[in-house]
């Protein structure tokens, strides 16, 4: 049985980056949802119900075709949003080792944000953009939907949500300026941290 897990801080926390109504919804309702419908999905299968968010995603393959396209919606919808808390903290500037790894893998600072914003700009209806390590490489993906990177074997350091859900009751269509704001609630010292445990 999957649980919601708790927020590490309060919806207001990323005002007025992210409001407090936008993260409300977006963990009580949207990410619930995916916690319920995972359940769901599992229930008839006890081979896989008690297994992980990371073996089901990692092996979903593996998976009945019945429950594999639910595994990898509301799974991924469980372990993405998981995930994308963990990264969120107010006024944390970039430091350590992530940003001399950035600096080697994409010049510099700048021409990092400029590639994930692009990225996280052009992806196409609902989904993600994300850093990753790859190959003891960092990577700027997109994912649709909520196809996650672990199922392609890629490791997490830092994700955007850009579904519509994720910004628009304070930015209605205008994805590029919650983008621009969500670069003053990346906690790099998280980032910093799940850089280590990749490596
Ligand atoms: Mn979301």
């Amino acid at each position: 049985m999957h649980t919601l897990s708790e927020l590490p801080y309060g919806y207001g926390a990323l005002e007025p980056y992210i409001d407090a109504r936008t993260m409300e919804v977006h963990h009580s309702k949207h990410h619930q949802a995916y916690v319920n419908n995972l359940n769901a999905a599992l229930e008839k299968y006890p081979e896989w119900k008690n297994k992980s968010l990371e073996e089901l995603l990692t092996n979903l393959n593996a998976l009945s075709e019945e429950i594999r396209t639910a595994v990898q919606n509301n799974g991924g919808g469980v372990y993405n949003h998981n995930f994308f808390w963990q990264v969120l903290k107010k006024d944390v500037e970039p430091s350590g080792e992530i940003l001399t790894a950035i600096n080697n893998d994409f010049g510099n600072f700048e021409k990092f944000k400029q590639e994930f914003t692009e990225a996280a700009k052009i992806q196409f209806g609902s989904g993600w953009a994300w850093l990753v390590l790859d190959n003891a490489k960092l990577e700027i993906i997109k994912t649709a939907n909520q196809i996650s990177p672990i199922t392609e074997g890629k490791k997490p350091l830092l994700a955007i949500d850009v579904w519509e859900h994720a910004y628009y009751l304070k930015y209605q269509n205008k994805r590029p300026e919650y983008i621009e704001a969500f670069f003053n609630v990346i906690d790099w010292e998280k980032v910093n941290e799940f850089f280590t445990k990749a490596q």
